[in-house]
């Protein structure tokens, strides 16, 4: 048996795919997390007989998720239990229009015949050059960019001509549609890799496709679920997840990683080890300078980041009749967004995301009540945002637009339990460099070759996985890094 040992830095998504693929390869797998819960970003808050998802709340390309539990020789229902989310979301505009597109093609064309007229054929277009752009581009997602031979395989080669790198989605999407709104409905996914659809390449218009031709889902106990079942395929396969046990840094002897030196002072040998940590957090804190030329602090801070988000979980006492998922446009959508990922500037009239989970799964809170998550997009902490002496009126703001906009009358009455979140959190308690929560954003100059490297470009025997490396933030993609990283390993030990 193979019994070669690697340390997993992060019990995030990307760090419990590459344990739960190795560890069933037969590598004896260590997790080390520094806080004494499991799945990073993904895990759960659960406060007062109230659940919350602390960050993804949309899975995406289900598949994916379940070929990585038959990659370890099982099937994802022994595990999980996913609804599809149908309608997808609401989608509000401040002059009174509501689309709740589907995955039912023909319900979402009838309702934009009736709500944007002139734009169903436009609605066509865009399935029939995006299906074929998504089966093109997927399969690059899917390889690491490390070396220029990279670039020669087939695959990118018959992708090419669908990369649409040199305009931004949002004129990608005006080819399609004339309405602002309709565009806007088919580009603020740009948002989930925290950019600007007027600044995000249009390589991406396959998150609409994704959203609106293959669906959204919620697995039962939210999406912290996933990383529950993606551990518990690593204890099955005798890896062994350490939490409340932070690593202080990457042992490097001749510039290969041969170990971790944990915070309590013990130190752990190890073949590889995987970094999951937010990469930007993980190279400040955990890898000495000198071993990281091309990632140095300076480097480092020149990089483009995603933007961060205000965050607000509440129980309530009473469940509101609202869709699971809900997204509130600002007025001048445009110059919320500007606001976020240019002039770095707190939003007078902001965009926001509410979820309603207990619709779908009534379990995540008490008997008659509900939970509500609310994400506002905001800058990361490259802003002058004084986040202590904002939140309080940002929130305020924010509960009124609820109130006043969104469905939830008497809102404030109803709050039996309430958390928040800010860009500050992100960066001091979740360890996020900068608080940007989407990590690195994805403009040309970042993607592909250009992030860095699933096999560390500056360690031997260092891989990463999470949003930081090749192919990027988001849970498919993630779930694709371990898979990637991985497979490197299996393939350098001749699997
Ligand atoms: C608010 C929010 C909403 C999101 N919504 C979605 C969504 O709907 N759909 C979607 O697909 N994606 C979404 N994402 C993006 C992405 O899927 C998640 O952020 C995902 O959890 C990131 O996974 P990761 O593996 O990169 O790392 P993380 O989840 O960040 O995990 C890294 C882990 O490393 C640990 N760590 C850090 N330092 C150390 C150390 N020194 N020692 C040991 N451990 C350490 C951290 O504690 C953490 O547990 C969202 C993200 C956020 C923040």
């Amino acid at each position: 048996m193979n019994r070669r040992k690697i340390v997993i830095i992060g019990s995030g998504p990307g760090g419990l795919t590459a344990g739960m693929l190795l560890a069933s390869k037969g590598y004896k797998i260590e997790v080390f997390e520094k806080k004494d819960y499991l799945g990073g970003r993904n895990s759960a808050i659960t406060a007062d007989g109230y659940t919350f998802d602390l960050g993804p709340t949309f899975l995406m390309m289900k598949y994916i998720l379940d070929e990585m539990f038959e990659l370890t020789g099982r099937n994802i229902e022994d595990y999980l239990d996913i609804k599809s989310i149908d309608p997808l979301y609401r989608l509000s505009f401040t002059d009174g229009r509501e689309f709740y597109p589907s995955i039912d093609r023909k319900a979402t064309a009838e309702q934009i015949k009736e709500l944007f007229p002139g734009n169903e054929q436009g609605y066509e277009r865009f399935f029939a050059y995006e299906e074929k752009k998504f089966k093109r581009l997927v399969p690059c997602l899917q390889i690491p960019y490390a070396s220029p031979r990279d670039f020669l395989a087939t695959r990118l080669i018959k992708a090419l001509p669908y990369l649409d790198a040199h305009r931004n989605l949002y004129d990608h999407l005006s080819k399609y549609f004339d309405d602002h709104h309709l565009r806007t409905a088919f580009t603020f996914q740009a948002k989930y890799l925290g950019m600007s659809p007027w600044h995000c390449p249009a390589t991406y218009s396959i998150i609409p496709y994704l959203e609106y031709g293959l669906g959204i889902y919620h697995p039962i106990g939210g999406l912290n679920q996933i990383t529950k079942a993606m551990a518990t395929v690593v204890e099955e396969e005798g890896g062994t997840i350490h939490l409340g046990a932070g690593v202080k840094q990457v042992l490097i002897r001749n510039g290969r990683a041969v170990g971790v030196l944990l915070e309590n002072g013990e130190k752990v040998d190890a073949h590889d080890v995987i970094l999951n940590a937010d990469f930007a957090y993980a190279m400040q804190h955990l890898v000495p300078e000198k071993e990281r030329p091309h990632y140095t602090d300076a480097l480092l801070e020149r990089k483009k980041y995603s933007c961060s988000t205000f965050m607000l979980y509440l129980g309530l006492d009473k469940q509101y009749d609202i869709p699971h998922h809900n997204i509130i446009f600002a007025q001048d959508y445009k110059h919320n967004v500007d606001e976020i990922t240019e002039t770095l500037t707190l939003s007078e009239d902001p965009s926001f995301y509410i979820q309603n989970a207990t619709v779908t799964d009534p379990g995540l809170a008490p008997e008659g009540h509900s939970t509500i998550y609310i994400l506002v997009p905001v800058a990361n902490n490259f802003s002058d945002i004084d986040w202590e002496k904002e939140a309080p009126a940002f929130r305020d703001k924010i509960i009124d637009r609820l109130e006043t906009r969104c469905g939830l009358t008497q809102l404030q009455q109803h709050i039996r339990y309430e958390k928040i979140i800010t860009p500050l959190d992100w960066e001091q308690d979740k360890y996020v460099y900068k608080g940007a929560t989407f990590n690195l954003a994805h403009n040309v100059r970042q993607m592909l070759h250009w992030r860095p490297h699933n096999k560390f470009e500056d360690i031997d025997n260092c891989f990463l996985v999470g949003g930081g490396t090749h192919p990027g933030s988001g849970l498919p993609t993630i779930f694709e890094s371990g898979r990637i990283s991985s497979g490197i390993i299996l393939k350098r030990d001749c699997w």
